[in-house]
């Protein structure tokens, strides 16, 4: 039954974000959720719209996932993504998978054909063989900044401590992820992510675990999340969001008291965008930086530096 208004929400990272990325960033995020809630619109599933808004962000060189990747410390692209339909709670993730343009759309074929949840590394890449997905050269994902930043943090020893932490960080990444309720009320979420700059190889950061990089629940609320990996998997940060809102407290409230939890418990820092099963919407960041859009009753409500909320009618694109 269609009687939920459609909401959809999207984010392309937290960091701090250059201002020559400003604008691409801030643009691409309201594209991207366009995409997104005009496949709500035609009644599609929630999960059909993260996998649509997540695709545009994993197209869009200004973002860290699919073409924008940043590289590992041996200058390779591995990514990680993961989709989960809030209905079920069926899930589908892959990590360290290089060489497709949409590791999103894979981590859907994990979900809808297999009956694992997450494979990693040659195994995600034998699997896309299996699956027909069309493989392309390294060089098609990585751009001129990803390799600028691999040499400027190859400088550094401890990529992870540097990256989220101070405002000098001009360089950095910028994980993707999309958070909808549809028509029929139900809930999804998708993350995807080439991780940070000059990652040990084999690193697997928060995004492709169930509960760390997202979650969704139709009975509660769905969470895309970024920012500090490390950090966001020692506090699961989603699933403290989703508990956070099963206990009373709003998509907001939930959002900002997890993320004031994982800077006091583990000094992360990093950005959230929320949406509970009321279709009411939170998001927020303890980074300098973060690009977010989101779309509900024709009107979309875009930002990017604390506490801008912009606001325009939303267009068919
Ligand atoms: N969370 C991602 C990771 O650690 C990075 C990010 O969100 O920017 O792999």
């Amino acid at each position: 039954m269609c009687d939920t208004t459609p909401v959809m929400i999207v984010h392309g990272g937290a960091w701090a974000i250059p201002d020559d990325l400003a604008e691409a960033s801030v643009n691409g995020v309201k594209k991207a959720v366009c995409a997104g809630y005009q496949v709500l619109l035609q009644g599609a599933a929630a999960v059909d719209a993260v996998e649509a808004a997540v695709c545009m962000l994993e197209d869009d060189p200004a973002f860290d996932a699919g073409t924008g990747s940043v590289l590992n410390f041996d200058g390779e692209v591995e990514m990680d993504a993961v989709i989960m339909d809030g209905h079920d709670l069926r899930a589908g993730a892959v990590a360290c998978v290089q060489n497709i343009a949409h590791p999103v759309k894979l981590a859907r074929m994990v979900m809808d054909k297999t009956d694992h949840v997450l494979i990693v590394g040659k195994g995600a890449n034998q699997f896309a063989k299996e699956m027909r997905v069309e493989t392309v050269p390294t060089e098609k994902l990585v751009t001129e900044e990803a390799v600028r930043e691999l040499e400027y943090y190859r400088k550094y020893k401890s990529t992870v401590n540097s990256l989220f932490k101070t405002r000098d960080d001009v360089l950095g990444h910028d994980t993707v992820g999309a958070v909808a309720l549809d028509c029929m009320g139900n809930l999804a979420f998708a993350t995807s992510t080439g991780g940070i700059s000059a990652k040990r190889p084999g690193r697997v950061g928060d995004a492709p675990i169930i509960g760390c990089g997202g979650y969704a629940d139709s009975k509660v609320g769905g969470v895309s999340t970024t920012g500090h990996g490390e950090a966001i998997m020692k506090i699961c940060l989603a699933k403290n969001i989703i508990h956070f809102m099963e206990q009373g407290l709003s998509p907001q409230e939930a959002s900002e008291s997890a993320l004031r939890s994982m800077a006091e418990r583990v000094s992360g820092s990093g950005g959230v965008i929320t949406i509970s099963n009321h279709g009411n919407v939170g998001k927020h960041f303890t980074t300098e930086r973060m690009a977010w859009a989101w779309l509900k009753e024709g009107q979309m409500h875009y930002g990017l530096n604390p506490g801008e909320d912009f606001v325009t009618q939303y267009s068919v694109q």
